[in-house]
C-alpha cells in the first residue's frame, strides 16, 4: 500500500451520513407501525450498532486528528471497535436472512456456527495484528503502513456466506423480496468499487445502511393510506400477536359500513378526517387497520388509554354527528382484547361473527356472550367443513325436518317442505339461521341440500310404498349453488338413485338479485322442468319482487311469506291488495301458498284471498320427516 497520509482516503463524511441515517430509520420506526415479526429485534440491533459503527468512525478520525505526539493507542482501540461493529452488522444480517428464510435446524446451525467463527477469528486477527505491527499501523508522522488488511478478508467472507444463503435458499422468499436484496447488494458492491477507483474508504460504512433500508421497506414497513390514515390488515395479527406474548391488554373499535364494502369504494372525505381525528387525536397510539373498503378496526393498548370509556362517548358523538349529514348504514363494535380470541389471533372474524347477529345501526359492546357465540360459530363451522368433507348422503348430523302443507282443494295434507336442521353433539340441534349463512358463505350449502334431498327422497318413496298419497315434498335451496355446473346433474342423480319419479320433488327458490343469477336460474328451471321437478318460488313478497322477471320462470307454486299473511290483517285496504296479487297469479294459473298461517283468523284469510295452499303452525310445527306419515292419508285407488 505504500505510504500515505490516512486522512488522504478516509473522511469522516461517510459515517456521519450513517449516524445520520440510523436517526431516521429510528424516527420512522417510531411513527409509522412496523411489523414485528422476529426477525424485527434483530433488526433494530443492526441499526444500534450501525449507528455505533458509524460513531466509532467518526471518533477515531477526529482522535486522529489530534494526536500530536505520535501516541495513536486510542485511534488503534477505536478503529478495532468500528471494525467489531461492522461485524456485528455482518453477522446480524446472517441471523436476519436466516429467519427470515425460516431454515430448519440442521442448517441454521451450521451456518450460525461458521459465520460465527469468522465473526470472532476477525476481530481477533484484528486486535492480534494491530497490537504486533503487523496489521495497521501509523507511523510517527500519521502515515498509514497496513500489511494485512485483516477488514477486507473478514468483510469478504461475510459477503461469501450471505450470498451463499441468498443463492442457494433463494426460493425460501417471495421472488420480489429477494430481487430487492440483490439489487441492495448490487449497489453496494457499486459504491465500495467506486470509492475504490478515487482511492477512498469514508463510505464503507455508509454501504452498510443499504440492506438496513432496503428491510425497513420491504419487510416492516406498512404503509398508510393518507387519507385515512389506515394500514393494511395484515399487520393487526402481528399488533395482536406481540401484545399478547407481552401480555398488554388492548382495546378496539371497529366500524363497519356495508354501503362501502364495494369494490373500490372510499369513505366520504369528511367521514375520513373524523375517522383520522378519532384515531390521531382521541385515543393515544392508535393503529387504524383497513379490513376491507367498508370496514376499519382501531385498536390501541389499554393502559395508554386509562379513560377508555370518555374516548368511546366522545368518539360515538363525533360519529353522531357524521352519521346526521350521511344516515350511511354502520354497525360500531367495541370492547376490551379477550384472551381466547388473541391467543386465536381471530379478531376480524370474531368481530364478523358479532356483525352477523347484530341489527344495522347498532353500537355492540363486546362480552363473554359473543366468545361464546363466536365458539359456537367456530364449532358449526368445522361440523359444516366434516360434513363437506365426508361426502356422505346419510350423514346422520344433517337432519330432515319439515312441515305438512294444507291441500285447500283436497282437504287434506298431500304436500310439505323439508327444512333442515343440524344435530351436533356439543351443541345439540341448530337451526337454519345459525348455518346456513355459513354454510352459504364457505361452499358448504351445496352438499348439504343433497343430503336433504336423499332424505327426503328416501321418506318419499318410504310412504309411497307404504300406500300413503305423497303429491311432492319440496327442499330449499340457494341461488349460489346453482351457479356451479354440475347442479343439474347431482339433483337428478339422487332422485334417480332413491327410484322416486322427478315430479315428487319440488325445489324451493328465492327471487335472485342479479341478472346473472337471474339467468343462472332460469337456465336450470328450464333443465330440471323438462324431467319433471317442480318449482316453487319462495319468501315471495319478502324483498321487492320483479314481476316481469316472474312471470318469465315457470314457477308451480308462489309462496307468499309469513309478512303478507300479517299485513293482510292490518285493514280492508291491505287484504284487498294481497287479495288481488294473489288472485292474479291463480288467473296465470299458479298456486298460491300462504306460509305462516298460525290461527284460524289467517286462515280464513288466506283461503278469502285465492289460496290453494296453506302452510304455518296452525298445522304444525316442523317435524322430523318420518313424523309425516301422521298427516298424510293412505291412497284410496292408485291414480293422482
Ligand atoms: P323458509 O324456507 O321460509 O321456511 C319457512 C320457515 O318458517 C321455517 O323456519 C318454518 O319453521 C317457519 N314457519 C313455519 N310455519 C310458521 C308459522 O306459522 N309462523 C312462523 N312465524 N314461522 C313459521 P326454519 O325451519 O327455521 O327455516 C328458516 C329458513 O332457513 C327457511 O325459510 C329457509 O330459507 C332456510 N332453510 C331451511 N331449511 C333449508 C334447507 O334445507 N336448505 C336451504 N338452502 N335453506 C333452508
Ligand atoms: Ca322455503
Ligand atoms: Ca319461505
Amino acid at each position: 500500500m505504500g505510504q500515505q497520509l490516512y486522512y488522504d482516503n478516509y473522511s469522516p463524511v461517510g459515517d456521519i451520513l450513517v449516524v445520520a441515517i440510523c436517526f431516521l430509520i429510528f424516527i420512522l420506526i417510531g411513527t409509522s407501525y412496523v411489523t414485528k415479526t422476529r426477525s424485527f429485534a434483530v433488526y433494530v440491533c443492526l441499526v444500534v450498532f450501525l449507528t455505533f459503527a458509524g460513531l466509532s468512525g467518526i471518533s477515531h478520525h477526529f482522535l486522529y486528528s489530534q494526536v500530536t505526539d505520535g501516541d495513536y493507542t486510542w485511534v488503534y482501540i477505536l478503529r478495532i471497535l468500528y471494525h467489531a461493529f461492522l461485524f456485528s452488522n455482518l453477522l446480524l444480517y446472517v441471523v436476519y436472512i436466516v429467519e427470515l428464510q425460516h431454515l430448519e435446524k440442521d442448517k441454521k446451525i451450521p451456518v450460525m456456527i461458521i459465520s460465527s467463527l469468522i465473526y470472532v477469528m476477525v476481530i481477533v486477527v484484528d486486535i492480534v495484528t494491530t497490537i504486533s505491527g503487523k496489521g495497521f499501523k501509523l507511523n510517527k508522522h500519521g502515515n498509514a503502513v497496513s500489511a494485512i488488511n485483516v477488514f477486507l478478508y473478514g468483510y469478504l467472507a461475510f459477503i461469501v456466506v450471505i450470498s451463499f444463503l441468498m443463492i442457494v435458499f433463494r426460493n425460501r422468499l417471495y421472488k420480489q423480496v429477494m430481487m430487492g436484496f440483490y439489487g441492495t447488494m448490487v449497489v453496494a458492491f457499486l459504491v465500495l468499487v467506486i470509492q475504490g477507483k478515487y482511492g477512498q474508504s469514508s463510505f464503507t460504512t455508509a454501504t452498510f445502511t443499504f440492506p438496513v433500508i432496503s428491510m425497513l421497506y420491504i419487510v416492516h414497513s406498512n404503509p398508510y393510506d393518507i387519507e385515512l390514515g389506515a394500514i393494511n390488515i395484515s399487520a393487526m395479527e402481528d399488533m395482536v400477536r406481540y401484545n399478547y406474548e407481552r401480555k398488554n391488554e388492548l382495546i378496539f373499535m371497529s366500524l363497519y359500513m356495508p354501503d362501502y364494502d364495494v369494490e373500490g369504494a372510499v369513505f366520504p372525505k369528511e367521514m375520513q378526517k373524523t375517522i383520522r381525528d378519532i384515531a390521531g387525536h382521541y385515543f393515544r397510539g392508535a393503529v387504524l387497520f383497513q379490513v376491507n373498503n367498508g370496514h376499519v378496526i382501531l385498536m390501541t393498548r389499554k393502559d395508554k388509554n386509562p379513560n377508555f370509556e370518555n374516548i368511546v362517548n366522545k368518539t360515538l358523538n363525533a360519529f353522531d354527528k357524521e352519521y346526521e349529514k350521511y344516515k350511511l348504514d354502520y354497525k360500531i363494535v367495541f370492547g376490551e382484547s379477550i384472551e381466547e380470541i388473541s391467543r386465536k389471533n381471530e379478531y376480524i372474524s370474531f368481530i364478523r361473527n358479532i356483525h352477523r347477529n347484530m341489527e344495522m345501526n347498532s353500537i355492540h359492546m363486546v362480552d363473554f356472550e359473543d366468545v361464546e357465540a363466536f365458539n359456537k360459530y367456530e364449532l358449526i363451522l368445522s361440523e359444516l367443513d366434516d360434513i363437506y368433507k365426508k361426502h356422505d348422503l346419510n350423514d346422520p348430523r344433517v337432519m330432515a325436518y319439515c312441515q305438512p302443507v294444507y291441500n285447500i282443494k283436497k282437504q287434506k295434507y298431500d304436500t310439505a317442505e323439508a327444512l333442515m336442521r343440524l344435530k351436533l353433539d356439543d351443541i345439540g340441534l341448530v337451526f337454519p339461521d345459525q348455518f346456513i349463512p355459513l354454510a352459504e358463505e364457505n361452499g358448504y350449502i351445496h352438499v348439504l341440500t343433497e343430503i336433504i334431498l336423499s332424505k327426503t327422497c328416501a321418506e318419499i318413496k318410504h310412504l309411497l310404498g307404504d300406500g300413503y298419497e305423497v303429491k311432492r315434498i319440496s327442499i330449499n335451496v340457494s341461488v349460489l349453488e346453482m351457479r356451479d355446473d354440475k347442479f343439474t346433474e347431482d339433483i337428478t342423480n339422487i332422485i334417480n338413485n332413491s327410484g322416486i319419479p322427478e315430479y315428487k320433488v319440488a325445489i324451493e327458490i328465492t327471487e335472485s338479485q342479479t341478472d346473472n343469477d337471474f339467468l343462472v336460474m332460469k337456465h336450470i328451471i328450464d333443465e330440471l322442468k323438462d324431467k319433471g321437478v317442480k318449482f316453487y318460488l319462495d319468501d315471495f313478497g319478502t324483498g321487492y319482487s320483479n314481476m316481469e322477471r316472474i312471470m318469465e320462470l315457470p314457477f308451480d307454486i308462489i309462496k307468499f311469506d309469513r309478512s303478507l299473511v300479517l299485513a293482510s290483517d292490518t285493514d280492508e285496504r291491505a287484504e284487498k291488495m294481497v287479495g288481488s296479487l294473489a288472485n292474479m297469479f291463480s288467473e296465470l294459473n299458479y298456486s298460491v301458498l300462504y306460509e305462516g298461517v298460525e290461527n284460524e283468523m289467517d286462515e280464513k284469510r288466506c283461503i278469502n284471498m285465492s289460496a290453494s295452499y296453506l302452510q304455518g303452525y296452525k298445522y304444525s310445527r316442523p317435524i322430523p320427516i318420518i313424523e309425516l306419515s301422521k298427516f298424510f292419508s293412505k291412497q284410496e285407488n292408485n291414480h293422482e
